[in-house]
């Protein structure tokens, strides 16, 4: 490895070893772009490195809020604004009882690159609350978010930062913050929140954005390594947001979803019903285990579904970070994997990465294959500004040319630096970094 990368990488160590996750996540993008810092000694004396991986501000707020029977219940909240060099900060907000510090960071260093993959004017950030909405009434979730955003408003704005939803944080969840932020600023500042509902500023084809760019990213990368998409078998594990549309478009694209999972346990059917699945998780908000009964058909399994022999073609990940290990990648592939993509952000860790890659394994990073989520909600910023609404089809078209664009320069950074035709991870890194390296020289010490 390059001495400057493994001198800084050692630095954070050092300075954030209580965060993992964020370690885990610049261990992967920094060790796989140091042919960069080869042909660019001068960037040690610029300390672009150290610009990189630093926050420019983290904020940390008390969020109390009042459940329905008068208690008054106390959580964290985070905004993270990483990097605003391509322009504003932007990235989702997730309520999750795993969510602290080291994770918003981990999520936010993550977005910088992934927004700067979309070719949109966007910065990263991240920000979210240790909060469950598990088996909350809606009367809760609502003073949650009021609460939340009764300090987060102080820090975003339509040119400054636009949160959007992740875990825990759909469109009601939006619906709500974005009310209280309204009434707060007594302005309707349409481009401050994104994932809003259609009939007050969102945009058509957001819901379903993560799920369907990840599979016009799967198309792009089947196309470029001539392999035929039909009839493969394809396990998605999560069935939330972007498992869904992931699910619901591969199955349109002619492959064969057999898996699906949540939190608890996870289905095997032959004759996959998302249907059954988005009632399940959409509407009732309840566990997969009652696929079965309303199906009619398939099995339900408690546990991981990386943990079970099925076999498979095609691996997309989209439920939660660092669910498949070293072993959990090699019974992936045993079981006939040729290509693994991410939904979700940071689902496999390192060692399964690099697993894949030894193994010729077609692997797809986040930050390239689930980017079309935060490109769509750039796409609603762009009709929030102009007053106007484009159709399903209109915003879909975009994603699809986003998603095309990602891939291609995926693909250049590849070419340009001579590496095997299945590392994509090193070609998304290489890309998006590059591109926030250069907007930092290019303003002088940002
Ligand atoms: P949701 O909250 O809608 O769904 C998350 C899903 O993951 C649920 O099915 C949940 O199960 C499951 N899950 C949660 N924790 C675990 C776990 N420990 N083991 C197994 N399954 C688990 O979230 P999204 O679909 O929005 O997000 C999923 C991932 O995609 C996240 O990593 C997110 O950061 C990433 N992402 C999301 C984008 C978006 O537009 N929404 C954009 C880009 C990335 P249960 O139903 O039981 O809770």
């Amino acid at each position: 490895m390059n001495s400057y990368v493994s001198r800084v990488l050692d630095e954070m160590r050092s300075k954030d070893a209580s965060q993992p996750e964020f370690l885990q996540a610049v261990e992967e993008v920094l060790s796989s772009v140091d042919m960069i810092f080869e042909k660019h000694p001068e960037y040690e004396k610029m300390a672009v490195l150290e610009r990189l991986v630093e926050p420019e501000r983290m904020i940390q707020f008390k969020v109390p809020w009042s459940d329905d029977n008068g208690t008054i219940h106390v959580n964290r909240g985070y905004r993270v604004q990483f990097n605003n060099c391509l322009g504003p900060y932007k990235g989702g907000l997730r309520f999750h009882p795993s969510v602290n510090l080291g994770v918003m960071k981990f999520l936010a260093f993550e977005q910088i690159f992934k927004n700067a993959l979309t070719t949109l004017p966007i910065g990263g950030a991240k920000g979210g609350s240790d909060f469950d909405p598990k088996d909350k009434s809606d009367a809760e979730i609502m003073r949650f978010c009021q609460s939340f955003m009764v300090e987060l408003y102080r820090h975003i704005g339509a040119d400054v930062d636009v949160p959007a939803g992740d875990m825990g944080v759909g469109a009601r969840e939006i619906g709500y913050l974005y009310g209280y932020y309204r009434r707060i600023r007594g302005n309707s500042e349409r481009g401050v929140i994104t994932g809003k509902g259609i009939g007050y500023g969102g945009s058509l084809g957001r819901k379903e954005a993560t799920g369907f760019g990840l599979i016009y990213f799967v198309m792009e990368m089947c196309k470029a390594n001539n392999i035929a998409v039909t009839n493969k078998r394809t396990i998605v594990s999560g069935s939330g947001n972007v498992a869904i549309y992931a699910a619901s478009k591969a199955m349109e694209m002619g492959m064969k979803v057999v898996a699906m999972s949540d939190s608890k346990g996870y289905i095997i059917d032959e004759n996959l019903d998302i249907n059954v699945v988005k009632r399940i998780k959409e509407v009732e908000r309840t566990s997969l285990s009652k696929y079965v009964e309303y199906a009619g058909h398939g099995e339900y399994h408690e546990g991981s579904v990386y943990d079970a022999d099925i076999a498979c073609e095609f691996v997309l990940p989209c439920a939660t970070q660092n669910e498949i290990n070293l072993e959990r990648a090699k019974r992936i592939v045993k079981n006939g994997c040729v290509l693994v993509a991410e939904g979700a952000n940071m689902p496999n860790n390192n060692e399964a990465i690099k697993y894949y890659l030894e193994n010729n394994i077609y692997f797809a990073p986040g930050k390239a294959a689930n980017a079309g989520g935060v490109a769509t909600s750039a796409l609603e910023m762009s009709q929030n500004s102009m007053r106007l609404s484009w159709s399903f089809e209109e915003v879909d078209e975009k994603l699809q040319g986003i998603m095309t664009a990602i891939h291609k320069q995926c693909k250049d950074a590849m070419k340009e630096y001579d590496l095997a035709d299945n590392n994509y991870v090193a070609g998304a890194n290489i890309a998006g970094v590059s591109k926030v390296i250069d907007a930092m020289i290019a303003m002088g010490d940002y």
